[in-house]
């Protein structure tokens, strides 16, 4: 019998829609109307102007930012197939945002209470990570990352090519459980 295979599944823009926090922040303080196709191949911090990054920099530091976060459409259905067939590790580099680690595990425990804390990794580069898979739309991680990397797809990384792309959960469910 063959072993399990392990996903290493990435939080932000995979399980969680913080851009569209950030955005929703955003255009309510400075009373903009950016949306995510204005966004096509580029960050949301190279697209703001430069005297505004600060207030990016604030809403992620906020306290409440990451417990408010959407979950991403139809992301607990399939992470939970998925965990039928795979070791599931929900890795997110968090160290970027050291004050996030309460906010990101309080979100995950009560969205996806099935993921037990053992399969929750804060870290900073993915390299280290062992696994068959990385789900992530951060190319930079997926680059170091030595199994596959399926890049979710997000705006940012709209033009970014050379990994295998999957565009939502459903696509995930397709590509890793279509043959089982
Ligand atoms: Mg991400």
């Amino acid at each position: 019998m063959s072993e399990r295979k392990i996903i290493c599944v990435d939080m932000d823009e995979v399980l969680a829609d913080a851009l569209g926090e950030h955005l929703l922040r955003y255009n309510q303080e400075f009373d903009e109307h950016v949306t995510t196709e204005d966004l096509h191949g580029r960050w949301l911090w190279d697209y703001v102007p430069q005297e505004r990054i600060g207030a990016l920099e604030r809403y992620i530091r906020s306290d409440d930012f990451f417990s408010v976060l959407t979950v991403m459409p139809e992301a607990q259905r399939v992470l939970k197939s998925l965990q039928m067939h795979y070791d599931i590790y929900i890795a997110t580099a968090a160290m970027e945002i050291p004050s996030s680690f309460n906010a990101k595990f309080k979100w995950l425990e009560e969205h996806f209470p099935f993921i037990p804390p053992s399969h929750i990794v804060f870290c900073g580069d993915k390299g280290i990570l062992r696994g068959d898979y990385l789900i992530d739309d951060n190319p930079r991680q997926l680059r170091r990352f030595h199994g596959e990397g399926l890049l979710y797809s997000a705006p940012a990384n709209a033009l970014v090519e050379g990994f295998r792309r999957v565009d939502n959960w459903p696509a995930i469910e397709e590509l890793l459980l279509g043959n089982l």
